[in-house]
């Protein structure tokens, strides 16, 4: 049943436009996806959601667009080159390959295969390390190559500027950095949808702070980033839950890290990663440059390197979740209705205005003139091009809150039909009342 909720919401991505394999029309790219114009769309909302919530309405944290190709010493101060890798193991029946930290263990040694249940012995059978780093020839000399990485996250980006940024900014200790940005990682096990790609997009604030507050913000942001899903995002709360990480499973550079996990169609998931990374990039960095990246505390007159807790979030985690919570299918009058039910914030449209018939050229220009209207104020969409069940099926598909149609009597009496996509009730409005209508409902 989830996994056949995974494949519909697959198809529904495809199919309606916002979602498309990378590289298609040459066979594909395993793991890289492109969005199309409705997912751009959704994708596009939820940067500017988390943007304006963190940089723009607040006094502590500034932006920051960073190199995605960064040079070779900033991953060999990060431990990156030598640490960021995967154990994977093969399981002998199926052949597939696994992360041995995602699989379930049965006893020492031996874990069980997700795929076909046969019992993987790490002992006789041990897991190969595979780096995640993806580098580039960055010399226009192919026999003299010299290379630059894609970053594996957006965080250094915000590590290395650190002075920069203090410097310019003139900010005191507590500070975020925040950035949006792509990263890559050469992922070996793939599949999920858009769960696990080589080319993502992250959130991420770097928030420095005094080492002794740590703790406190720590479970501030923890708490924090929890309430952005609930309430900026408006994730439905039954799928969203805390995860504190052990100590085996703590990344290199991290003192403590809870997971903010989301019920995906597959089963509880990361959807982000709190961690108090404590003064290890800092540290590293001003090692490996032989810059000094400290802060001076004006007050107490020392010169300290800041702890920083690091909020870093997937921007395409948090679309999978979107569309992931948001999807439904229920029966209506014995047919299967499939209807994205969106939080109106996030939809690509909050209204789609159609004429109930295309061959009617007085409905189709009072439709048009509507949607000329309408479009400047709320995000809104004209269409014309099938039946009236059809269009409402397409407006569902894709999370439209409201449709207008315009029939023969609109053209005496000034009124159109407003459909409702979750209830699918239908009211007569006034044509000039449409918008404040619509505008109520919203919210
Ligand atoms: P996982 O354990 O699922 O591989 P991670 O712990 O390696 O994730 P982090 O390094 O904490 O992930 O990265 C922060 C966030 O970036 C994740 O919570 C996730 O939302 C996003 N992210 C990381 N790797 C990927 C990926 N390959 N594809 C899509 N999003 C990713």
């Amino acid at each position: 049943m989830a996994n056949d909720k995974l494949t519909q919401i697959i198809s529904l991505c495809k199919r309606r436009g916002f979602i498309f394999g990378g590289s298609q029309i040459y066979g594909g790219l395993s793991s890289i996806w492109d969005y199309g114009p409705l997912g751009a769309s959704i994708k596009k909302k939820i940067k500017d959601i988390w943007w304006k919530r963190y940089v723009d309405e607040r006094e502590d944290i500034v932006g920051l667009d960073s190199g995605i190709i960064m040079s070779e010493g900033v991953f060999l101060a990060s431990g990156h080159l030598k640490g960021f890798s995967d154990q994977l193991v093969d399981c002998s029946s199926c052949g597939k390959r696994f992360r041995v930290d995602k699989i379930e263990k049965v006893e020492k040694n031996i874990y069980k295969c997700p795929e076909c249940g046969n019992q993987i012995d790490i002992g006789k059978n041990p897991p190969r390390q595979f780096n995640l780093m993806l580098k580039t020839n960055m010399s226009a000399a192919e026999d003299q190559p010299y290379y630059g990485y894609l970053r594996p996250e957006t965080a250094q980006g915000i590590f290395v500027n650190f002075s920069n940024v203090l410097n310019t900014s003139r900010k005191k200790l507590p500070l975020g950095i925040a950035q949006i940005g792509k990263a890559f990682r050469n992922e070996v096990t793939t599949g999920s949808f858009i769960f696990r790609m080589k080319e993502f997009e992250q959130m991420e604030i770097e928030y420095f702070v005094r080492p002794e507050k740590a703790n406190e913000f720590y479970d501030y942001w923890v708490k924090e980033r929890y309430d952005f899903y609930l309430n900026s995002i408006g994730l439905n709360k039954e799928n969203l839950r805390l995860r504190n990480h052990s100590k085996e499973e703590l990344a290199h550079y991290a003192k403590t890290c809870t997971d903010i996990e989301f019920n995906f169609p597959f089963g509880w998931s990361e959807l982000e990663g709190v961690a108090n990374r404590g003064d290890y990039d800092l540290t590293k960095h001003a090692q490996e440059s032989g810059k000094d990246l400290s802060y001076f505390d004006a007050k107490t007159k020392e010169k300290i390197i800041p702890y920083v807790i690091e909020p870093s979030a997937g921007v395409d985690r948090t679309f999978f979740a979107v569309i992931s919570d948001a999807f439904c299918q229920e029966e209506v009058k014995g047919r299967k209705r499939t209807v994205l039910k969106l939080k109106p914030h996030l939809a690509p449209y909050q209204v789609a205005i159609f004429p109930l018939l295309k061959k009617n050229p007085e409905l189709v220009k009072l439709a048009k003139n509507i949607f000329c209207d309408i479009k400047n104020k709320v995000p809104a969409v004209y269409d014309d091009t099938a039946s009236i069940g059809k269009l409402y099926r397409r407006q569902d598909e894709i999370g439209t809150p409201f449709c207008v149609t315009v029939d023969v009597d609109s053209l005496d009496d000034k009124k159109v039909t407003v459909r409702n996509r979750d209830s699918m009730a239908q009211d007569r409005i006034s044509i000039d009342k449409v918008l404040e209508f619509i505008s109520d409902k919203l919210g």
